[in-house]
């Protein structure tokens, strides 16, 4: 049932107990045309863009815990696509241009709010760099603009651009089209729309074994809810890829680091936009419930803890109180981790791998959310015709090999 003003009225005389479920939750069939391991924002979108642009239905996403459950459901949500390199700038523009209509495109709020995304200069090198950025965007045709610290006060009052602080503000990068998502609601979003297309979504259905044939081929999938005979498998498992592709004895070039964030009490609306700086890490925004939701760094040595360090989030509200001297006084009410997979370049890889018939999505580290429809519009295409669409063909593993690579990591120094 489509969400309609004409069926909200009509709900509303049953009080609204006649909305079926938002999706189907099938058991396993024995056998798929193809598998997408990982139900979070990647995969959906993924198996959506599949069964819509593709046609393919007899498609499954599995995951071992709930759809939404793992990155997806845990980060801050930032969206922007001022990356450096002309193939970032491509991918990132292209999720970019698909967040503008998604809520109508999937009939659900995905709640897109393009506020604007701020990036903070403290220092000199700063400064060059997202000059640099703003140039490189703008011959791309992608909008980035160079502030003062007076411009950037403007547009974010509560910034502190007083000089006599440990990390002054000597300018700011504004991408008016940034902003954040809701991101339960993009996986829900693309969940619900995929169901109703035929995609089977297993959740509690954690993959134990990537089985190959005799030619070294894939053939299917052991899980805790049965086999899955299936030629085609995409994994988009986030913090989890290594672990996955080492079932098919693939070895990739991922180091997987806890990554933490927090949220404060609920207030009245006081920040305007998402403010990021790269050189503390440490940046904010304000959910729609009125929380300041603030990210942290990664920790500085690899873990799949989900827990993550007081330390890091005790030197992220440090620099936000210098930042922004109004939330001083607030309270904290959750913090959390979640593992993110990081490349050498900091840059994704979206492709094939040695083995036939298995694909890979993985890379996206610190900064995949924004990228959601992008990422899935563009792997759905690689999965269901065997090739790359032509953005995510820079992005092979074999960059790693060749030594082509998309440093954003030297360019940005981190990829939110
Ligand atoms: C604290 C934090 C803040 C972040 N902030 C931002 C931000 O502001 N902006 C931004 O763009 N990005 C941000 N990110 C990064 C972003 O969250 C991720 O890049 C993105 O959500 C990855 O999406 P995904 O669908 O690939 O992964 P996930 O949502 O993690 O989905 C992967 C799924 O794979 C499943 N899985 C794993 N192993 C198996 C298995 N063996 N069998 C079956 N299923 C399996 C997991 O259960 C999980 O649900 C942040 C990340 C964190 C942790």
């Amino acid at each position: 049932m489509r969400f309609s003003f004409a069926n909200l009225v009509r709900q509303s005389f049953s009080g609204h107990q006649g909305w079926p479920e938002q999706w189907r939750d099938p058991e396993p069939k024995a056998a798929y045309d193809a598998v997408i391991i990982g139900a979070g924002g990647h995969g959906l979108a993924t198996a959506y863009y599949m069964a819509a642009e593709h046609g393919l239905r007899n498609i499954a996403v599995v995951d071992k815990g709930w759809l939404g459950g793992g990155n997806t459901g845990r980060n801050t949500t930032i969206i922007r696509s001022n990356y450096l390199w002309e193939e970032s700038e491509a991918l990132y523009d292209h999720a970019l241009d698909l967040w503008q209509d998604l809520s109508q495109v999937l009939n659900y709020n995905v709640m897109y709010s393009p506020r604007g995304c701020m990036m903070l200069a403290h220092n000199i090198h700063d400064v060059q760099v997202f000059k640099r950025h703003v140039h490189a965007n703008r011959l791309a045709g992608i909008d980035n603009e160079w502030l003062t610290p007076e411009e950037a006060k403007e547009f974010c009052p509560i910034l502190n651009t007083s000089e006599r602080v440990r990390y002054p503000i000597l300018g700011a990068t504004l991408q008016r089209r940034g902003g954040v998502a809701r991101h339960d609601a993009v996986a829900w979003g693309y969940a619900r729309a995929a169901s109703a297309l035929g995609v089977d979504i297993l959740q509690r259905c954690e993959v134990k074994g990537i089985t190959r044939d005799a030619s070294g081929a894939v053939s299917g999938l052991d899980t805790t809810r049965g086999p899955i005979a299936t030629r085609r498998v995409g994994v988009v498992a986030a913090g989890n890829t290594s672990v996955v592709m080492g079932m098919a004895g693939v070895r990739l070039p991922l180091e997987s680091y806890p990554l933490q964030a927090l949220v404060s009490e609920p207030v009245k609306p006081m920040m305007p936009c998402v403010v990021m700086s790269n050189t503390i890490h440490a940046y904010m925004s304000q959910s729609d419930k009125g929380e300041l939701v603030i990210g942290a760094g990664t920790d500085s040595y690899i873990s799949y803890s989900q827990t993550g360090g007081l330390h890091i989030a005790t030197h992220t509200l440090d620099a936000i109180c210098e930042l922004f001297p109004a939330v001083r006084r607030l309270r904290m009410l959750r913090s959390w981790g979640g593992i993110v997979d990081v490349t050498p370049d900091r840059s994704p890889i979206i492709g094939k791998t040695p083995v036939p018939g298995l694909f890979v999505n993985c890379g996206w580290g610190t900064g995949g959310f924004k990228a959601t429809p992008g990422s899935g519009h563009v792997f759905a295409h690689q999965v269901a015709t065997g090739e790359p669409h032509p953005i995510n063909a820079p992005f092979t593993l074999d960059r790693f090999r060749t030594g082509r690579l998309i440093d954003e990591a030297a360019a940005a120094a981190v990829a939110h």
